[in-house]
């Protein structure tokens, strides 16, 4: 190629390049609002989630700490993740180690704390699947 056809495809690489950039700004910056969207929609969901189990609490004097205490044949197991927040229900996958929540989450036996059967089950995709 000439030197002529050299800097005309380098400038048009060029400019196509700069383009790719701002729209990958523009899907970076919309990335980076619908994180802070998500966070904020979670933090909302968990401050009215504390606020309904403590409204509910004070209703029912009794009442075991927030989440269901369950009985499930099919989930006996109630495990919570190291690192997580939520008790879940779960079942041993036959002849693994691996266990299968009732949220449908893969866990590893060696990665979650094994608690109570009478734990109260604190995952709310748990709660809905092992009820009824
Ligand atoms: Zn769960």
């Amino acid at each position: 190629m000439t030197r002529e056809e050299y800097e005309e495809r380098m400038s048009a690489l060029e400019a196509e390049t700069a383009r790719a950039r701002e729209v990958h700004i523009a899907a970076k910056s919309r990335f980076d609002a619908l994180c802070d969207k998500q966070r904020v929609l979670r933090t909302a969901w968990q401050d009215q989630q504390k606020a309904a189990a403590a409204s509910e609490k004070a209703a029912q004097a009794t009442v075991a700490p927030a989440g269901f205490v369950i009985k499930n044949s099919a989930y006996p197991c109630r495990t919570k993740p190291h690192r997580g927040r939520h008790v879940h229900a779960a079942a041993y996958r036959t002849g693994t180690v691996s266990l299968t929540t009732a949220c449908n989450k893969q866990q590893d036996e060696e990665t979650v704390d094994h608690l109570d059967e009478d734990t109260p089950v604190t995952c709310p995709p748990c709660q809905r699947n092992t009820q009824g």
